[in-house]
């Protein structure tokens, strides 16, 4: 079939063999040019024309091309979407050899590798995600191409491993084509990778090799670790797509999945910590809370925010950072000086990859002097805290003072044209560009001698891409001009010639414009080299600064919106005095109102009443929210707070069908519960809202209260539980740990109005045709509910004392007539073995089956 195409087709077709699964971005002079089924996909994604080139089959190609310049913007669009593009270049000029030009594929840009700022989301991390094992024993290895972090974990059940995938949200997810998880992960980038990735010996091998080790005990990683595979997978994808040394990767670092504090994918969700229905980032924590002045202390806060600790020690250390800067009212100029810093993660990145940019290189230079700026701000403190942390940040003079040497202050986006390296650095390339720059002058006295030679007035020297310099003549003056005159060009009104004097400077202006191109992008290639025994130091530098900028932030926030220190503890507790919801509090017309919690072992679940829209969700939300902050190492939205060891956060939050799984809300409701049940501990804090509301009342009822007692007595948990069931208030009386508190309202002219106060007790009313009143339900339609709830509250109250007396009697007295199918349950049920649950449940079953019988 190839016989057919062109020999350039047949090239193409040869080199996107080997491209099978991403788009192949083909350069053909200044464009990028895509075919066949490229062409299409990218036209589509990309809203650029299809057109086609020559045939194929006698079926025209399809084509479609994008200017080179422009190829960044079209790739980060690409990559955005999860698609991987390999970029084959021209490797040798036009002409060079006989046929198509030589092309080779230089790099594959893949959306969990990129580095490029263009291409990269500035305030989240960009992960490469490699996941090995089965159900039961599993590994996680990821690492940030962007600041070169890498981490391992180990886990043990699949909940954990959604989890840890939600809250990495992975660029790509590699996994063995063999792999059990394969269907399960689909919502991901996936990579299928060949089994051979995962081996675990070349892996060790690969690992010490990279780190300069002999095995790897010194990151707690033993020769037959399960992350062995894992990480080695990552590092093969990356050799594969890369092809560069990773000399910027810090050593794995295990993360010991007890060390955190554990919140599912479900809550992750329901808490709004990173993501909002609206998709409004202002609206979740993470965004609400990120004010950082750089990108890379963004990045920082939010994967604090992501995942709380449970090591007191460490969230200490934080907050007393973000003390001192309140104390010393520090952070607002220190702010004013990260500002000025940029991304210096990702600019070490690429000074360590070799794709840095000049600009690169310059806002390097602008962070270390902003560096040393904060350093001597810090130093100029009395605060002991920040006086170290002053002499632990290195600036590097030596850096600053080689850069601003060696770089021009504002260069060019990229070096291709120079102008990058400033002048003074290097002697022999200010020799090679003043024999260009003084060209001007050369040709300005060349003129005017020619013009005095051969006394033609307007006699001119010109110069253009494909004639190089010339003599202009007009064409009444053609015969005058010397006999030594080459003639080169004939116009309209005038002739062009040159001289062997012309030919030879011009020779003399190219090539020296050529060399000196060329030997700038070598001296540039080897500034970039002069780094290399840098790259950690700096990678330390912009750690150090992250840490700041994300300290001034979580300052400037606690004055700004008053805030409070956290009180850590280990007991199981949590009491919070006047707690106000973080996000919530700022989006309200109204004040908000603020709200104590108090939970003990004494107190471990709130059984929480009120009416609809009363707070009760808030109130919950924002416990977990003050607890979450608080082991983020962050002040608090409270005017006290004690938060003890918390080893997890379940919620159940109402939740709509997740039809595209054919899951029905129930099914949700009922699978999130069965997951808390399984795992929630004494140290976990679980919030349950409304549970039982996706089915019958009798079914949610007892379901709900079979879920309490689950909860108050088998697990133990510090629970919030938020029901519309008054009888579960009940469960107070009946059980040690568990009191009843309710949100308050008030009526007024018929209207409800929300006080939004959390009070002892249980409510009294639950004022569900009052709020509907405030929803707009038309009068008359409010009017028949009132009557219809009298008519229920008092067929209720009738029928439940009948139920009492049947349940009495039934139960003890022989019937002679046929018994119905209630009287025939009631008498196999002997009262006084029933727990009160079982109680409960009974007298539901018997108003069933008198329902059904009558
Ligand atoms: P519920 O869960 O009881 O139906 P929500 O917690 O959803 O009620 O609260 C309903 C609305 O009431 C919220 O959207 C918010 O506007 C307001 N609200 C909740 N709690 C407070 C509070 N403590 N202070 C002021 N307004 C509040």
């Amino acid at each position: 079939m190839t016989q057919q195409h062109t020999p350039m087709m047949q090239q193409f077709l040869k080199i996107k063999a080997d491209y099978q699964n991403m788009l192949l971005f083909y350069r053909m002079g200044d464009f990028y040019e895509l075919f066949f089924e490229d062409a299409k996909k990218a036209a589509a994604l990309l809203d650029i024309t299809l057109t086609q080139r020559g045939k194929s089959n006698g079926q025209p190609i399809p084509m479609a091309g994008i200017p080179y310049h422009a190829a960044d913007n079209y790739l980060a669009k690409l990559v955005k979407q999860g698609l991987s593009v390999a970029i084959c270049e021209q490797v040798e000029a036009a002409g060079a050899s006989k046929g198509p030009v030589k092309r080779e594929v230089v790099r594959i840009i893949t959306p969990g590798t990129i580095t490029e700022e263009a291409l990269l989301d500035a305030r989240n991390d960009n992960l490469l995600v490699a996941l090995h094992g089965d159900e039961k024993s599993m590994a996680l290895a990821y690492l940030s191409m962007g600041s070169g972090d890498f981490y391992v974990q180990r886990l043990t059940d699949t909940t954990t491993l959604l989890a840890q995938l939600s809250r990495l949200n992975p660029s790509e997810l590699l996994i063995s084509e063999d792999s059990r998880f394969l269907e399960s992960l689909q919502d991901y980038n996936l990579q299928q990778r060949p089994p051979w990735d995962y081996d675990a010996e070349s892996a060790f091998d690969k690992l010490t090799q990279l780190f300069k080790v002999h095995d790897l005990g010194g990151f707690d990683i033993d020769a037959d670790d399960i992350v062995l595979p894992a990480a080695g997978a990552l590092l093969q994808y990356i050799d594969h797509t890369q092809k560069v040394k990773l000399s910027h990767l810090k050593p794995p670092q295990v993360e010991h999945l007890h060390d955190y504090l554990h919140i599912d994918a479900q809550s992750r969700k329901n808490l709004e910590i990173d993501y909002h229905a609206d998709n409004k980032d202002a609206l979740t924590l993470c965004g609400f809370m990120d004010h950082c002045s750089t990108a890379m202390g963004s990045r920082l806060l939010r994967a604090r925010l992501k995942q709380p600790l449970r090591d007191n020690r460490t969230l200490n250390q934080r907050l007393d950072l973000i003390d001192a800067f309140i104390k010393q009212a520090a952070y607002e100029d220190c702010q004013n000086q990260l500002k000025t810093i940029g991304d210096m993660q990702r600019m070490v990145s690429r000074i360590s990859l070799k794709t840095a940019r000049p600009r690169d290189l310059t806002g390097l230079k602008d962070a270390l002097i902003a560096a040393k700026n904060i350093q001597q701000q810090l130093a100029a403190t009395d605060h002991p805290i920040l006086t170290d942390l002053s002499n632990t940040l290195t600036t590097h003079e030596d850096i600053v003072k080689h850069l601003q040497h060696a770089v021009k202050d504002n260069p060019p986006v990229v070096i291709r044209d120079g102008g990058v390296i400033a002048d003074g650095f290097d002697e022999q390339l200010d020799e090679l560009r003043t024999i260009s720059t003084d060209a001007g002058q050369y040709l300005l006295d060349f003129e005017t001698q020619a013009q005095k030679n051969t006394d033609i007035k307007n006699l001119k020297v010109g110069y253009n891409r494909v004639h190089g310099y010339y003599i202009e003549v007009s064409k009444q003056h053609s015969d005058s001009v010397p006999e030594h005159y080459i003639r080169r060009q004939t116009l309209k009104a005038v002739e062009r010639y040159t001289t062997p004097e012309l030919k030879e400077f011009e020779q003399k202006v190219l090539s020296s414009k050529e060399k000196a191109l060329a030997y700038e992008k070598q001296l540039y290639h080897e500034l970039l080299e002069y780094f290399s025994p840098f790259i950690s130091d700096l990678q330390d530098t912009a750690d150090l600064i992250c840490d700041i900028d994300v300290a001034c932030n979580l300052a400037a926030h606690a004055v700004l919106h008053n805030y409070c220190r956290p009180v850590l503890n280990q007991d199981i507790k949590i009491e919070i005095i006047q707690g106000r919801h973080p996000v919530v509090e700022h989006h309200l017309d109204s004040p908000f109102e603020a709200n104590d919690l108090a939970m003990d072992h004494t107190r471990r679940m709130h059984m929480i009443t009120g009416p609809n829209m009363g707070g009760k969700s808030t109130y919950m939300r924002q416990s977990a929210l003050i607890v979450l902050l608080a082991k983020a190492g962050s002040f608090v939205p409270a005017k006290k707070a004690v938060i003890g060891d918390i080893d997890r956060i379940f919620t159940r939050i109402g939740a709509g069908d997740d039809l595209s799984r054919g899951r029905s809300t129930f099914m949700v409701e009922m699978s999130e519960t069965a997951t808390i049940l399984h795992h929630a501990g004494q140290h976990s804090l679980v919030l349950m809202d409304e549970i039982g509301r996706g089915t019958s009342t009798y079914d949610g009822l007892s379901l709900a209260y079979a879920c309490a007692m689950h909860l108050a007595n088998e697990n133990r948990a510090l629970c919030l539980f938020a029901t519309h069931y008054f009888e579960l208030t009940e469960l107070a009386n009946e059980l040690a740990g568990v009191i009843n508190v309710h949100l308050t309202a008030v009526e007024h002219d018929n209207r409800i109005v929300f006080l939004h106060k959390v009070k002892k007790g249980a409510a009294n009313q639950s004022y569900g045709i009052q709020v509907a009143a405030l929803a707009g339900l038309p009068d008359k339609t409010l009017q028949q509910a009132k009557h219809y709830l009298t008519q229920l509250e008092q067929a209720e109250t009738n029928s439940h004392t009948k139920q009492m007396s049947l349940f009495e009697q039934h139960s003890h007295e022989p019937v002679n007539e046929k018994p119905t199918a209630h009287e025939d349950y009631l008498r196999q049920l002997n009262p006084d073995e029933l727990t009160p649950k079982q109680a409960l449940d009974a007298l539901y079953k018997t108003l069933d089956l008198m329902n059904k019988g009558s």
